[in-house]
């Protein structure tokens, strides 16, 4: 490295001569100055080795500038040599020497002397720097060092080749909560490591810790326990590894460990998880199997029964469809809450996914228990739920298994149970069997007709009957009910057999649309044929999937439009049970199709759960009083309820009718308590296209001869 030598004198030609004698010096640089202020300018900026300095200058002399160079921490170490012409008495020299000066040299100099002198301040210098280099960076290796062991996140403790700790790392205090004070001078067995085995100091050497490190090997292990504060146990993962003196002996070990806590418990978390729902916190499908499993082994020991229950709600997958899956997932929620509010702590409740749930009853009685717990899980969940301020009805179906007469295995017992849930289903849902034999054929037969059914749907292989509606006062005809029919072979299926599976499958929009085009295009054909009366009206059941479809009412409107007639022919029927869900879409299409200006009818009226309130919201033309109350007319429960209705529908300003009357004293009965108009066998039972004509054909004014029913034939 080169080194500078910086000289000051106000003579050039001192300088000049200067120059020439140290020309001599290998690899060194000379700068020159020529006052004192330029020589202090420069060794601000520059490192020097040395400076010869002239004592006499004008201005500033050597002396105040050795002066100021002593002052500043940057040029206080620099080696001066005076050079000066005058004055070789001791009080000269020593305030050269008191001003900072190293020597001096009086002119006129041997060169020889001169360069001497000179290379031994630079080698002085030289070797200062040296130091100066290797110091700077021991320290920066010392730091690192100590920032690495200061900042790991692992906790560090070193041990002497007895097992007593000599050094703790920051991050081991905070891990143990202990300050190394505590713990440096002990030993590790005896203030860190908790063992089961007997190690603590003369034990030491026989630690599978000390024998690997002692044979060069690291030892780890992630079930380790330290103690930590208060004694605490704290579970940890560590390393120990052999340290070796300069020499290379085996002189002790370093430990690094990590709090595993977090990891325990994620651990734990993990299997939880592998047991139970997350959304529910029921148990899931792995817990629900080891239950199973479990209660079969016990009731081969015990002798004692036990049942399953499978359980399946109605309509989550309407929830799921219309309102997301959040309000599924809610839904889910708050099903779990009611389902285990019904069951004992002893049964087992488990979610094995979507809307499937099972419950185990084991016990002495377990058979009664399930029939009564099916009953009140009916019951509850036919209650409606308020998810995200919307009221939902949902149901469910529910099937039962005994073991072990119903099932020698688990797989067995799931499909047994499943298959009777399945029949549940079928048999119109939010309802409960058991397991029978025969169920097998019975859901294979459902099964048959739904592969049917979809045949059907290709080529709209149904029928229409319609039930005539009377004013029971005078016997005339005012409307009547499109009701659909199937034929397969030449076995008639009852729609409510098979309108279930419809609206399981999602058929039943294809049919529905079927249904209503069909009824548009007959009440075209009897309107221009018939001067039918004012308020004369058909009307088609619909299904609440339906009323969720958001093209309901174009596609509605487009069979009108198509069919030409009057919207106020036609008029719909929603059933009341069914027609629960307030969601926007149900509400909009309501309104669409009054805008439409057909009529809306709610069904069944009074067996559904509709509060007066809500229903003062619908936009409804008539209500039909359900059957089971015209059965009841007679008895003054019965009664009571249809003057109520009687008295609602004048409120709410729509229509009232009644169905299934099938006795003249049911008629008359109904007409002193205010409804007159009716449906029932009593009067007619639903009948094909072509006999209702005929009925027209009696009762009302023919318009125009010329135009037959061609349709009928075709329906
Ligand atoms: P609903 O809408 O309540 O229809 C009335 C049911 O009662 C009809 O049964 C009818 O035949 C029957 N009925 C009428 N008068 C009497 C009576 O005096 N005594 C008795 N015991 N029964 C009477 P049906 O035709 O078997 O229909 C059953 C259900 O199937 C209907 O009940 C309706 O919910 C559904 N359904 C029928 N057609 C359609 C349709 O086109 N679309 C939809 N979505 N559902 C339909
Ligand atoms: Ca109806
Ligand atoms: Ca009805």
């Amino acid at each position: 490295m080169k080194q500078s030598i910086l000289i000051v004198d106000d003579q050039k030609a001192n300088l000049v001569a200067l120059e020439a004698t140290l020309a001599d010096l290998d690899n060194v640089e000379i700068i020159s100055a020529t006052s004192g202020p330029e020589a202090l300018s420069i060794l601000l900026k520059q490192t020097v080795a040395m400076v010869l300095l002239d004592v006499q200058m004008p201005g500033m002399d050597g002396f105040e500038v050795a002066s100021y160079m002593r002052q500043r921490s940057k040029t206080r170490h620099i080696p001066i040599i005076f050079l000066t012409a005058i004055n070789k008495e001791e009080s000269y020299m020593f305030k050269g020497y008191e001003s900072g000066g190293v020597d001096f040299m009086f002119k006129p100099f041997d060169p020889f002397v001169l360069l001497s002198k000179v290379r031994i301040f630079l080698e002085l210098d030289g070797r200062q720097r040296q130091l100066e280099d290797a110091l700077s960076k021991l320290k920066q290796v010392k730091t690192s060092n100590e920032v690495l062991l200061r900042s790991v996140g692992e906790g560090i403790i070193g041990v002497c080749l007895k097992g007593t700790i000599t050094f703790v790392n920051p991050a081991a205090e905070m891990i143990l909560g202990v300050h190394s004070s505590a713990l440096i001078g002990q030993h590790l067995y005896e203030a860190v490591i908790v063992s089961t085995h007997h190690a603590e100091k003369t034990g030491w050497f026989h630690t599978k810790l000390y024998k690997a490190c002692s044979e060069g090997r690291a030892f780890h292990t992630d079930v380790g326990v330290f103690r930590s504060h208060h004694d605490k146990m704290l579970p940890v993962e560590y390393t120990a590894s052999p340290t070796h003196s300069p020499s290379g002996k085996f002189d002790g070990a370093v430990i690094v460990f990590k709090d595993i806590t977090e990891r325990k418990k994620i651990e734990e978390k993990l299997h939880y998880m592998a047991q139970y729902d997350a959304l529910t916190e029921l148990g899931n499908r792995n817990l629900f199997s080891s239950a199973l499993n479990n209660s079969i082994t016990y009731s081969d020991h015990s002798g004692q029964s036990f049942a399953l229950l499978f359980m399946d709600l109605d309509r989550f997958k309407q929830v799921n469809d219309t309102l997301g899956h959040d309000a599924g997932d809610e839904l889910l929620k708050e099903v779990a809450i009611r389902v285990a509010q019904c069951i004992r702590d002893s049964d087992i409740l488990c979610r094995l996914g979507g809307d499937e749930f099972t419950v185990i009853i084991n016990g002495e009685y377990a058979e009664k228990a399930s029939v009564r717990v099916s009953e009140k899980l009916i019951q509850a969940l036919s209650q409606p739920f308020e998810i995200f301020g919307q009221e939902l009805y949902v149901g469910a179906s529910i099937g039962i298994v005994y073991y072990p007469e119903m099932g020698k295995d688990t797989s067995e017992l799931i499909r047994n149970a499943d298959m009777a849930m399945y029949q549940a289903k079928h048999e119109g849902r939010n309802r409960y069997r058991v397991f029978e034999p025969d169920m097998k054929t019975q859901v294979e037969e459902s099964m048959a007709l739904e592969v049917e059914l979809r045949r059907a749907v290709e080529t709209m292989d149904f029928q229409l009957h319609y039930q005539p509606k009377f004013d029971m006062t005078n016997g005339q005809v005012v409307g009547a009910e499109a009701l659909l029919r199937w034929k397969v072979g030449d076995k008639m299926i009852s729609p409510a057999t098979f309108i279930p599976i419809a609206e399981e499958t999602g058929l039943i929009n294809g049919i529905g649309r079927w249904v209503f085009e069909t009824a548009a295009v007959q009440v075209k054909q009897w309107s221009t044929r018939f001067d039918l009366p004012e308020g004369f009206r058909i009307s088609v059941n619909m299904s609440v999937q339906q009323l969720q479809d958001p093209d309901l009412v174009r596609v509605m409107g487009s069979f009108i439009d198509a069919a030409n007639i009057d919207p106020g022919l036609l008029e719909i029927e929603i059933t009341e049970s069914l027609f629960l869900e307030r969601t926007e879409v149900n509400l909009r299409n309501l309104a669409g199709i009054r805008g439409l200006g057909s009529g809306i009818a709610l069904d069944d009226f009074g067996t559904g759960y509709s509060s007066m309130g809500y229903l003062a919201q619908l936009p409804l033309t008539v209500l039909k009083i359900d059957k089971t109350f015209v059965d009841d007319v007679h008895k003054p429960q019965g009664s009571a309820i249809i003057s109520a209705v009687v008295a609602l529908a004048r409120g709410l300003g729509v229509d009232v009718i009644a169905e299934g009357v099938e006795q003249e004293d049911q008629a008359s009965r109904l007409i002193e308590l205010g409804c007159v108009t009716a449906q029932g066998f009593y009067y007619s039972k639903p009948i094909p296209a072509e006999e209702l004509e005929q009925l027209l054909e009696s009762s009302f004014v023919i318009l125009d001869s010329a135009v037959s029913s061609a349709a009928n034939s075709g329906s």
